[in-house]
């Protein structure tokens, strides 16, 4: 069944993205899956969604080509004829996780690029799309780290605040269109991205008090967040941060 409402999900493939994308399938939306790499990965999606009876349409796109973020509005206004959500989510962390004082400029710009810019000028097109529609919502996803000091990845950290500020930005420009702007800070959550560290958070979560609940997270718990705002639950809140971290984020005794 479908609610009428068109969703764009970048890096709707696989993680956190993938669990967005089919809980928004299965509230009717019609999806836009965005991906990169894995394409077999966003084709199952898609056959996820159409088992709710939703629509999904599948583009692959890098966040960070000017001309492939073109082609993921393009596509998507021409397989539904609007945007009612964009769904930031598409990210990477550091292929190497090294100290500041050796850390390269290459990983800087990689970083930066899919993480900040690629979103940043996404938003924008979207956005203008958004203001004629006189109606729309955006979700950023950051992360824990836009507030949290790593040492040995900086450039990931700095990617993430970055995008909470954009956050703040796009909220304050889009409110006079109807247009509200959220960002969703997951904490650990239990993803591709984060295997390669799962001794290391195993640790810090079960033995080292890290969050007072005592879990990894799941990637439906940000689908889930990002549920509440599409079904417009949060009608007169912009510029909001959503903590979805199991209270990683506040100082405890
Ligand atoms: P993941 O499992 O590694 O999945 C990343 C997704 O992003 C994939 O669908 C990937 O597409 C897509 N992607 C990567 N580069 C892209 C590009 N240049 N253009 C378009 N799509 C691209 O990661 P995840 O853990 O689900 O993370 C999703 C988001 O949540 C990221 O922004 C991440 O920073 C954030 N986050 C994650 C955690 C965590 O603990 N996992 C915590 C806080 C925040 P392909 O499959 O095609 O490569």
């Amino acid at each position: 069944m479908t609610n009428g409402q068109v969703a764009i999900v970048t890096g709707g493939s696989r993680g956190i993205g993938r669990a967005i994308a089919e809980a928004l399938g299965s509230e009717g939306f019609s999806v836009v899956v965005n991906y990169n790499k894995a394409a077999s990965a966003a084709e199952e999606v898609k056959t996820e969604i159409e088992k709710h009876g939703a629509k999904a349409h599948i583009v692959q796109a890098d966040v960070s080509n000017r001309d492939d973020r073109r082609k993921l509005v393009d596509e998507t206004l021409k397989a539904f004829g609007k945007i009612d959500l964009l769904v930031n989510n598409a990210g990477v962390a550091p292929d190497v996780r090294a100290d500041v004082l050796d850390a390269s400029e290459e990983s800087f710009d990689r970083l930066i690029n899919i993480n900040l810019k690629g979103p940043y000028f996404l938003t924008q097109l979207v956005s203008r799309q958004m203001a004629e529609q006189k109606s729309g919502k955006i979700i950023n996803i950051t992360s824990i780290s836009a507030y949290t000091a790593h040492t040995n990845r900086g450039d990931y950290g700095i990617s993430k605040a970055g995008l909470a500020m954009m956050t703040q930005v796009f909220a304050a420009r889009m409110a006079e269109f109807g247009v509200n702007v959220y960002e969703i800070r997951p904490g650990v959550i239990a993803t591709d991205m984060t295997g390669a560290v799962k001794e290391k958070y195993d640790d810090l979560i079960f033995n080292k008090d890290m969050t007072p609940i005592k879990r990894w997270g799941k990637p439906d718990d940000v689908a889930r967040a990002v549920l509440a705002i599409a079904k417009d639950y949060l009608p007169f809140s912009t510029g909001e941060v959503i903590n979805v971290d199991g209270g990683f984020h506040f100082r405890r005794l």
